[in-house]
């Protein structure tokens, strides 16, 4: 490959075509649902980065300080909206980071300014808006990687975003220290390479953005479709699923599997005293309580209305038994603000079982609740085993 033969008016034209051309794929993207802030910021990042590359080519024609600065101007807030289009995906453009980035936004936008009206040498001011992208660049790209939760999608893109930056600042770097004419228009072996890494950061901009929200929203997807929208723990269908995937592997292992189900005592009571809405927050700490309780191998799930059921793979009679009562007894401890002090019981069935290739998860289900059914007629607030 022969990067000498890289010229810089067909790599601008390139670069217009493909903001434009990715506008107008978001565009047809969002038809179909409604536009979020982040699309939204991100449609106006490339319109803005489409004229500004536009007016870039421009320059050599028509080089009147209009021209030059509309192009530097239009070119900074386009990048910088696109960078927060990804913050906003992300959830990270808090109000904090918000006036931060803005303000250095501004700030860029001053210094190169002044440096323009000051008449500057060429090479000083390719420096200043070089530094000023990258700093721009610098703190998405951060807040992008340092993600501890960051799909392997999002490293990529940091990972190729921070090659710009890094780009940049050897560009900045380049034009005082070796008296080369870097102005974009030019063609020059710098340039050549400058450009291949403002192509990659085009295609991982545009690509990024819309595979990134789209993983967003599967992660929406499967989280609605697995669990119950109220306490968050997985929804019958998914725990029955998980079940049944669990007792096979123990049927093969010939090692016991238990099961508990748990109904809140006087629920009724609970809901009729202090609320429908006090009933719901009272059903999530009931949820949160459970659940950090258990461990990560432990499936938990909301079998409808106050009745949940827990199965612990490998645990025998007696184990389940043990479990089962620090469950019941830390209920019994929990203390709910609402505008009363809310205090309510469970009782728990138990069931085990060492599962062959036949047995089902309805197996397990109807001697918990035979169990359970023997714990509320012996008084609540127990834990029963069949
Ligand atoms: P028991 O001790 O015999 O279990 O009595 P209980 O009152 O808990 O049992 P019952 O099954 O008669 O009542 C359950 C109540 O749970 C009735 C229903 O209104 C309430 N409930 C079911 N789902 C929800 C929910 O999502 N939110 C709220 N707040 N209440 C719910
Ligand atoms: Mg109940
Ligand atoms: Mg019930």
């Amino acid at each position: 490959m022969d990067f000498s033969l890289i010229n810089s008016a067909t790599m601008m034209i390139i670069i217009v075509v493909g903001q434009f051309l990715s506008g107008i794929f978001i565009l047809a993207y969002t038809s179909r649902h409604e536009r979020s802030k982040a699309l939204n910021t991100f449609l106006i990042s490339k319109l803005l980065q489409t004229f500004a590359w536009i007016f870039m080519s421009h320059r050599t024609n028509t080089p009147g300080v209009f021209v030059n600065a509309a192009s530097n101007i239009l070119l900074f807030t386009g990048v910088t909206l696109e960078l927060i289009a990804f913050l906003i995906l992300k959830e990270s453009f808090t109000k904090k980071n918000k006036k931060a980035y803005l303000s250095l936004l501004a700030g860029g936008f001053l210094v190169y300014s002044a440096a323009a009206a000051f008449g500057i040498a060429q090479n000083i001011k390719i420096t200043i808006a070089s530094c000023v992208l990258a700093l721009l660049m610098a703190f998405p790209v951060y807040s992008l990687f340092t993600d501890k939760q960051a799909s392997l999608l999002q490293r990529l893109i940091a990972a190729s975003f921070s090659l710009t930056v890094l780009m940049l600042l050897f560009r900045g770097v380049t034009s005082v220290t070796s008296g080369l004419d870097l102005s974009l228009s030019s063609s020059n072996p710098f340039n050549s390479w400058l450009y291949v890494v403002l192509y990659l950061y085009m295609v991982t901009g545009s690509m990024g953005f819309i595979l990134l929200d789209k993983e967003r929203m599967d992660a929406e997807l499967v989280k609605a479709a697995t669990l119950d929208g109220l306490t968050n723990v997985l929804n019958r269908q998914t725990f029955e699923k998980r079940s049944a995937e669990s007792i096979s592997l123990f049927a093969g292992r010939q090692e016991p599997v238990s099961c508990l189900l748990l109904d809140i005592d006087d629920f009724k009571r609970v809901n009729d005293q202090h609320g429908h809405l006090m009933g719901d927050a009272v059903l999530r700490g009931f949820a949160s309580t459970i659940r950090s309780m258990l461990r990560d191998d432990d499936l938990f799930g909301r079998y409808g209305g106050e009745e949940f059921s827990i199965l612990l793979p490998g645990a025998d009679k007696n184990q389940a038994l043990a479990i089962a009562e620090r469950l019941r007894a830390a209920v019994e401890a929990q203390k709910m603000e609402g505008h009363k002090e809310i205090r309510y019981t469970v009782s728990i069935g138990v069931s085990t079982l060492i599962p062959d290739r036949e047995t089902t998860t309805d197996q397990f289900y109807r001697l918990s609740d035979k169990a359970l059914y023997l714990a509320k007629s012996r008084g609540k607030n127990r834990v029963q085993a069949v």
